[in-house]
């Protein structure tokens, strides 16, 4: 098989190298092993929350161009403020296309709120979910917080805690319809994705609005856990329109609904710009030819390779095992890339576990064009982009969407500037 470029991993960042290349009329591939972090996302898009030295960060942009003098390693200051902040601008059209519709300012962070009721800093949210533009500012004095009956990822008091701490009066109301008490017969079963699946059906869409429109009728406004919409772009809207309160929805523990929907649509827009997707498939290795990768070969495909131009490495981060861990080095399993990494493994983790954690920031070897080194060589037609990338803290420094994303878009730029 034979294509302009072949990705390797559908994750955010391999899905949004893949839609910038086809759309610019590239024959290519994604490659991807399994689910990505997306299934465990927000809802919301970090761009940049702190400097690695802790600073808050109000101006995203201000703080990526302050990592140039600073943190020369971290991807952002490789990639240089000015084609961060291109790509920062381009960023939500490109998602708002592919549907995922995401709202935000890269030159100023807003709130988003957490399934514990805590507000963070972040860059883009997907519409529907609450945000504040500073913690102490909901939009709302008195507020209901729904929750379907047994539902253990989404916890309404510790959110009503964290709001009444601003002064916010809060109260609660229980969901409970005939066809949740099926998946309710096994606790386990009691995930956000199968109640979802519940609520995709019209008439119980309708039962859920009739449950909660008296609770809704006494409050400014009503929270529900993100349980609607996994596969229907209407459900917020329907109920909203049968509701007389203004209605946001707030992440839960994962499997995240937003997260699933986003991987889906971005999925969706990759094929239909005919991309071709390899879901369920691993990369195992590649070959070489005077420097350059020549083929890589999967583990479905066996011995039939994938032979392309040029290939990304989008395998993500020890989440995803883009990198590995071996008792005394990181490993890139693909290519055997060079990562930068401490040899001393007492100081990989500290055993506080909010800390700042050294192998947060352990990664792929890049040049200034992305380019992944290998035995101290560049390699020309080879490019890293997102999680596994080195030099950053995406928890610590709130800036893991960001780096995939900005990174991913810089990798396919490369890739058409190239001759
Ligand atoms: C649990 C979790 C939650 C997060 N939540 C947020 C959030 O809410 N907001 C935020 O801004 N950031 C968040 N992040 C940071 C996150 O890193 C980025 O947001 C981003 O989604 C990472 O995308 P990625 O494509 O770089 O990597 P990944 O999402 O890790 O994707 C890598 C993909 O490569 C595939 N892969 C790996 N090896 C191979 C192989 N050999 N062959 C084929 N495929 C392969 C994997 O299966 C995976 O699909 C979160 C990170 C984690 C780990």
């Amino acid at each position: 098989m034979k294509f302009d470029t072949v990705i390797i991993g559908g994750g955010l960042a391999g899905m949004v190298c893949g839609i910038r290349l086809t759309e610019a009329g590239k024959r290519c591939a994604i490659v991807s092993q399994g689910q990505s972090a997306l299934h465990f996302s927000s809802g919301s898009f970090d761009l940049l929350s702190k400097l690695p030295d802790g600073t808050d960060i109000e101006d995203p942009l201000a703080g990526i161009a302050a990592l140039g003098h600073t943190n020369p390693e971290h991807p952002y200051a490789v990639m240089g403020a000015k084609r961060c902040e291109k790509y920062a601008l381009e960023a939500p059209e490109l998602l708002r296309a592919a549907g995922i519709p995401v709202s935000g300012d890269c030159r100023r962070n807003h709130c988003r709120i957490t399934p514990m009721g805590k507000a963070r800093a972040t860059w883009l949210t997907i519409d529907g979910y609450l945000t504040a533009e500073a913690p102490e500012r909901l939009p709302f004095r008195k507020v209901c917080i729904a929750n379907v009956e047994g539902f253990l990822d989404f916890y309404p008091e510790f959110i009503a805690e964290e709001f009444r701490k601003s002064g916010i009066e809060c109260t609660f109301a229980s969901i409970n319809l005939p066809d949740l008490e099926q998946i309710r017969r096994n606790p386990s079963e009691m995930r956000s994705a199968n109640i979802a699946r519940v609520f995709d059906h019209e008439q119980n869409l309708e039962a859920l609005a009739a449950q909660i429109r008296d609770a809704a009728a006494t409050c400014d406004a009503l929270i529900l856990p993100a349980i609607i919409g996994l596969n229907r772009n209407d459900s917020l809207e329907v109920l909203r329109a049968k509701l007389p309160t203004p209605l946001y929805l707030l992440p839960t523990l994962p499997p995240s609904i937003p997260g699933i929907r986003a991987q889906q649509a971005l999925q969706h827009r990759f094929r239909a710009l005919g991309g071709e997707y390899f879901l369920g498939d691993s990369v195992l290795r590649a070959e070489y030819e005077g420097g350059r990768v020549k083929r890589i070969f999967t583990a479905n495909h066996g011995n039939i390779p994938f032979e392309a131009d040029s290939f990304v490495l989008a395998s993500g981060s020890f989440f995803s095992r883009g990198l590995v861990a071996t008792p005394d080095r990181i490993v890139e399993p693909v290519f055997e890339a060079d990562t930068v990494h401490t040899p001393d493994r007492s100081q990989w983790y500290t055993l506080r576990f909010f800390g700042r954690q050294n192998y947060q920031a352990f990664g792929v070897c890049t040049d200034s064009s992305l380019h992944v080194i290998r035995k101290g060589e560049a390699i020309g037609n080879l490019y890293g982009a997102g999680a596994g990338l080195a030099g950053f803290h995406p928890v610590q420094e709130g800036c893991g969407a960001g780096v995939s994303l900005l990174s991913a878009l810089y990798v396919a730029d490369e890739i058409l500037n190239s001759k």
